[in-house]
């Protein structure tokens, strides 16, 4: 029996992207590849919102972070880590993996990062060669302010905004040569509903001058080798044939729809599970909440972990809590294939998960009245 996924990533796959991954293979340095190679550059600046060079990695998302560091910056370099959840912990880790010397913003987790809080830092380091930062901290659902962001950023020829979009991008306004992202990373298992194992990166001029000048190792992810070989139609090593195809597919149907469809459908999804969540006297754990993913905090009494587990024998993946947040909160994502219907079923087998926990609480009567809000959201 086939699942409903509803985590934040990875996401269900949609038909066209199915029928792409089972296709037979062919050459990466064929035609068909060169064309599609093309034709996902100038799909791929529409939603990047640049005019600049599109990288496609073999790697998961994290791969990309960790080209976006080692292509522009040198060992000891300082970076400022905004730091909120598990993914702005990864970038102090990579950060320290490449011997560069980070500085820490924390935020608390559910909440965003204090802008004023970077401006003061920025101005009393300026020294500070790339600020990082995730666009949608996905763990705890928070959006942070990335276009006020990257306004302290633009102007300063020595510093780097690097945004780590993976979860964000079509969910969130990031016009990277508008706002002065300097590099803006995404990732293939998220909105885009491919499997895991791609990843995306930009670089603004700013970014390319301190590729000039960059001393940390590469080799795999060498974005100017890479360079060279895209322009030749080709990819530096061996292409990623199904998973190509499968992102041409599935970003054409897009741009045919309008990106913007997209994230309307996102938007319904987070209201129908806002209003469920109202109804039944539970607060979302994000007090800057994202289209991508909604995190529902669980009350003292309710045990997220069995939530989870509950909603899984019924064949519905949702995210849980990580590190500090484990049991405290569930995460309904809203991105990749869903089907309204599937979603609100995966609602109300989340009622009912909590109603065996508190069955006085949590009513028939209670869950009837939250259903039937919530799927006049969904059926509108
Ligand atoms: C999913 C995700 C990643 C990517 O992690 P991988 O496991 O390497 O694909 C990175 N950052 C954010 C914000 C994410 O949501």
């Amino acid at each position: 029996m086939e699942k409903i996924l509803l985590s934040p990533g990875p996401v269900a796959l949609s038909p066209a992207v199915r029928e792409q991954l089972g296709r037979h293979m062919t050459h990466h340095r064929s035609k068909e590849i060169k064309q599609a190679l093309s034709r996902l550059q100038s799909s791929f600046q529409k939603i990047f919102k640049t005019k600049e060079h599109i990288y496609i990695l073999n790697s998961s998302g994290t791969g990309a972070m960790e080209a976006a560091l080692t292509n522009t910056l040198s060992p000891k370099d300082e970076v400022l880590v905004i730091s909120a959840g598990k993914f702005g912990q990864r970038w102090k880790e990579l950060a320290l993996a490449y011997k560069l010397t980070p500085h820490e913003i924390k935020a608390p987790w559910g909440e965003a990062v204090n802008v004023s809080e970077v401006k003061e830092k920025l101005k009393s380091h300026p020294q500070i060669k790339a600020v990082l930062v995730q666009a949608c901290e996905t763990s705890t659902a928070v959006n942070h302010p990335i276009k006020e962001l990257a306004s302290l950023t633009k102007n300063l020829s020595q510093t780097l905004l690097i945004v780590d979009a993976i979860s964000a991008l079509m969910m969130m306004d990031l016009d990277m040569d508008d706002y002065g992202i300097d590099i803006l990373i995404g990732g293939s298992q998220k909105s885009f509903a491919l499997p895991t194992g791609m990843s995306f990166l930009s670089l603004s001029k700013k970014a390319q001058e301190f590729q000039k000048t960059s001393s940390l190792p590469v080799y795999y992810f060498d974005l100017t080798k890479e360079l060279k070989s895209n322009q030749k139609g080709e990819t530096a090593f061996s292409a990623n044939v199904s998973f190509i195809r499968a992102l041409d597919a599935s970003l054409q149907e897009y741009l045919k729809q309008g990106f913007s469809e997209i994230r309307k459908k996102a938007k319904t999804l987070a209201q129908a599970t806002e209003e469920f969540s109202k109804h039944l006297n539970l607060k979302l754990f994000s007090s800057a909440p994202s289209l991508t993913v909604t995190a529902i905090s669980m009350p003292e009494n309710i045990d997220g972990n069995q939530v989870k587990k509950f909603m899984e024998e019924q064949n519905i993946i949702v995210g849980g809590g990580q590190d500090i947040l484990r049991g405290k909160i569930v995460r309904f994502g809203h991105i990749g294939h869903i089907q309204f219907k599937d979603y609100a079923t995966a609602l109300n087998v989340f009622g009912k998960a909590l109603q065996k926990q508190q069955p006085e609480i949590y009513t028939e009567e209670l869950l009837k009245t939250a259903q039937k809000k919530t799927e006049e959201i969904l059926n509108k």
